[in-house]
């Protein structure tokens, strides 16, 4: 979940559709940044190609309302996944520098 950077140039997120995962730069509002990737990957295909303006759009409309809505229970469990997906990526490094 945290990104290297390969991806987010220029990005606070992104999705890496081929290994299913969702990037992004915990220098930027981390909770907005994860719910825009998920509409992405929600909304993605109900678009074409040609409609990434219109994607782009809907899923910033949609994060907004989300945002603006979203409960303080819900923000704090949210968090709590991440942080626990921010764990165990975490933990994967590790294991991986060994
Ligand atoms: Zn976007």
């Amino acid at each position: 979940m945290i990104a290297d950077g390969a991806c987010l140039w220029n990005a606070e997120g992104c999705v890496d559709p081929v290994r299913n995962m969702i990037y992004v730069d915990y220098r930027y509002d981390v909770l907005a940044t994860f719910m825009h990737e998920c509409l992405h990957i929600l909304l993605g295909e109900s678009y074409s190609a040609g409609q990434a303006k219109e994607e782009e759009r809907e899923v910033r409309r949609l994060e907004c309302l989300i945002m603006r809505n979203l409960s303080p229970m819900q923000a704090k469990r949210i968090h709590v996944e991440m942080a626990t997906l921010l764990c165990n990526d975490a933990n994967d490094v590790d294991q991986d520098d060994d």
